[in-house]
């Protein structure tokens, strides 16, 4: 069969979203022929290049001069001012578009100095606002966060005048979550970006010749701000070759927002929702593919809902037999990136916080180590959905050497990992292998704060290229945290934040207020709390969500069973909605809006380094309870984590041992032996004596004991470590010897 996979516009723009990567590997492994197509690069390019803003300008030159004549009219000088601006200068933007672009794929650093320097070179209020917060002369290195801003300004003249719903990240994001009536749709999709960009892209992309018909094409569409183009696109093949092109949706958007729709004018566009993975329902689709095809078949098939002319056929949701081989081709399909061009993709950075660079300042490769969330039970959680309670680890070696071959191929050596929660297992397993193979991936991504993440562990990370742990921290207090059923607790979340910030990870943490059950004072107190975060050091980031109650969460699935009394959903009485009402709402829910300002306000402070001594409550313009936390809360907790990791010592259970310091060199004395060596960027040293290896006949404290520093190494080969460790754990002068090193470039975990 020939497929096409399509990642529609609009999302980040630095990486493409790895379900085509995943989706073309699963047809491959199936012996079909697969091509995946990212069109929201595409588009990009359509508009942000120098001949896409000649059609933008053209088309809006007129508009914007009327605009901005009007904001005249209403005193709104500076509206005028921007408006004129792009207009008069929009040479100078169609000249330098494509520079603009390059220098973020990394390219064109001489065109930088000009970019800076001349006085012919595009400007808008963003970039001069970012010049203006430098207080001091601009560099050339500010020269990317120059063009980013730059983007960003074409960004806010295209809503501006040409088309409300645009941004560089999403598309008509709103419409796609609140819109009850399909009619509505149908008319957004003859908007402006949609209309004269994207349907040039379709044409250069899904025009083929009559040998070259695809039979499936699958879109993806993993969130709302993309949905709006994904149907778009559907309407394009449809329009073009009825039924000739099977058209599916899934992803993200479809498993959440859509599982629930009949809505019978989907058949217009597609032909039918793939579920959760997808995996199972291809399977299914390609077994009775004639059928389904010739609108022959009505049985309900595996997480597949098929759109007939005039009947929907609902999808069956269990089938032991599907489920297991999908189980399989999850551990086993390994992500494909072969249409990949990573250098087109331009690494935006808008943002000095660091961890906040991590996401968009660089073209990462994207995968995951298991499908799933190893814990789901979080109460706020989506945990009735398969991409949370679907669990399943992938084979973690095939997937490290995948990852290394197309790194290699691609020249792109940065992993993010897109994970609900990366087990602990196999990132040792995959930072292990990293090492050594010669530590060439950097990798970051999601975990969930707990125990497991000792100082020692996050150190070996580290040394192995992890370097960066986004994760929820939700409510930073005890009682929160047991309420929510997080599954850890406030000593394990710092230690966990301690460890890595000790070892050089960046980290940030996702925090929720407004949760059924909250009060003021335990939104200030999990605020205090975060503020503490901030002030130890713990945290590079953060990010403030409002609860939403969701039909798929716990915490719902509960209330059904007669618990959470404290909880009261309201039902929608409303006209069934489009996108199946997945969210809900809940009495006295209103009640927390007037948090979120002051909530946001602190916390951007507070990430750039700024009030950080400023008492919590001073952020509310109400009245507001002071925290209960005490001051010294925070530090307290870090005081037991550094106890806590002192008392570590090698004992003859199953932890494993590391030497993670540089190789130690060494004086030889009369009767003694002095080691010195650097870790964490400190240099150490210790001192042996001759007697304390006595039991040893012929003892060479060459041979016998340094080797076992490049044994104990994460680079040296497993077998050889595993003799080391063993050698280590069954000789008492061994384990004092290297107990001694323990904090000092030996970890124990
Ligand atoms: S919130 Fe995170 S840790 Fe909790 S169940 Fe969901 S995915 Fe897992």
């Amino acid at each position: 069969m020939k497929v096409i996979v399509i990642t529609p516009p609009v999302i980040q723009l630095n990486s493409p979203y790895p379900s085509g990567a995943y989706l073309c590997s699963f047809f491959k492994n199936q012996k079909d022929e697969c091509t995946w197509k990212d069109l929201n690069i595409s588009l990009f390019y359509k508009i942000f290049s120098a001949s896409g803003l000649e059609t933008l300008f053209s088309l809006t030159e007129k508009k914007a001069m009327e605009m901005a004549d009007f904001a005249v009219s209403k005193d709104d000088k500076n509206t005028a001012f921007n408006l004129r601006r792009y207009i008069c200068t929009k040479q100078n933007w169609i000249n330098w578009i494509d520079f603009i672009v390059a220098i973020l794929c990394g390219k064109m650093r001489e065109k930088e100095h000009e970019f800076l320097f001349s006085p012919f070179a595009p400007r808008g209020s963003r970039m001069e606002n970012f010049l203006a917060s430098l207080n001091r002369e601009p560099t050339v290195d500010d020269v990317r966060f120059l063009c980013s801003y730059a983007l960003a300004d074409l960004a806010d003249y295209i809503t501006a005048v040409f088309d409300k719903d645009f941004s560089l990240v999403r598309y008509a994001e709103s419409l796609c979550v609140d819109e009850r009536d399909f009619l509505q749709i149908q008319n957004q999709m003859d908007s402006p970006v949609l209309k004269v960009f994207y349907e040039q892209v379709l044409q250069e992309n899904l025009v083929f010749e009559q040998n070259e018909i695809p039979d499936i094409v699958c879109i993806s569409v993993p969130f709302a701000g993309t949905f709006l183009p994904a149907l778009y696109t559907a309407s394009f093949i449809k329009k073009k070759y009825q039924n000739k092109i099977f058209v599916t949706m899934g992803g993200g958007f479809v498993n959440t927002q859509l599982r629930e729709t009949t809505e019978p004018q989907f058949s217009k566009f597609i032909d039918a929702f793939s579920f959760d993975r997808g995996y199972g329902s291809y399977i299914e689709l390609k077994k009775h593919f004639k059928d389904i095809k010739n609108q022959n078949f009505f049985r309900p098939l595996y997480k597949l809902q098929l759109f007939y002319d005039d009947k929907t056929i609902l999808p069956l949701w269990k089938d032991e037999k599907i489920s297991k081989i999908e189980n399989k081709l999850t551990a086993d399909i390994m992500p494909d990136y072969q249409d990949i061009d990573f250098s087109i993709y331009p690494r935006v950075c808008d943002d000095l916080n660091p961890m906040h660079r991590i996401w968009n300042d660089g073209s990462w490769i994207k995968a995951y180590l298991a499908h799933g969330c190893y814990w789901h039970k979080c109460a706020f959680c989506d945990t009735q959905l398969d991409y949370v309670c679907g669990y399943k680890i992938v084979q973690t070696e095939s997937l490290f050497f995948r990852l290394l071959e197309t790194a290699n191929s691609k020249n792109v050596y940065g992993i993010h990992f897109v994970d609900e929660a990366l087990p602990p297992k196999a990132l040792k397993k995959f930072a292990l292998l990293n090492a050594q193979n010669g530590n060439k991936l950097y990798f970051w991504g999601n975990v969930r704060f707990e125990k497991t993440f000792t100082k020692d562990f996050a150190a070996f990370l580290s040394y192995c290229g992890f370097g960066g742990a986004s994760a929820g921290l939700e409510i930073a207090t005890e009682n929160g945290l047991k309420t929510i059923n997080k599954g850890t607790d406030i000593y394990s979340i710092i230690s966990a934040c301690a460890a890595f910030k000790e070892a050089g990870i960046l980290v940030h943490a996702y925090m929720i207020y407004g949760f059924w059950n909250d009060t003021p004072q335990t939104i200030i107190n999990s605020m205090e709390t975060l503020r503490q975060f901030f002030e130890s050091g713990l945290l590079d980031s953060a990010f403030w969500h409002k609860f939403v109650l969701t039909k798929n969460s716990q915490v719902f699935f509960e209330w059904k069973n007669g618990h959470h009394k404290d909880l009261f959903p309201i039902q929608n009485q409303n006209k069934k909605s489009l996108f199946a009402d997945m969210n809900m709402h809940f009495k006295g829910e209103q009640n927390f809006d007037r948090f979120s300002i002051p909530l946001e306000n602190a916390l951007n402070s507070w990430m750039h380094g700024k009030n950080l001594q400023t008492k919590v409550q001073k952020w509310f313009d109400f009245q507001i309870p002071a925290p209960t936390i005490p001051k010294d809360f925070v530090e307290t907790q870090i005081q037991k984590y550094l106890d806590k990791n002192e008392q570590i010592k090698i004992e003859e259970d199953d932890k494993d041992i590391f030497w993670l310091g540089s190789k130690p060199v060494v004086s030889q004395h009369k009767t003694s032996f002095t080691i010195k060596w650097f870790y964490l960027q400190e240099d150490f040293q210790e001192t042996f004596k001759q007697q304390d290896f006595a039991s040893y006949k012929n003892f060479d404290f060459q041979k016998d004991f340094l080797t076992l520093f490049d044994f104990l190494s994460p680079c040296a080969g497993t077998d050889l470590h595993e003799n080391a460790v063993k050698r280590i754990k069954t000789s008492a002068s061994f384990k004092n010897a290297f107990n001694k090193l323990h904090q000092k470039g030996l970890v124990i975990f």
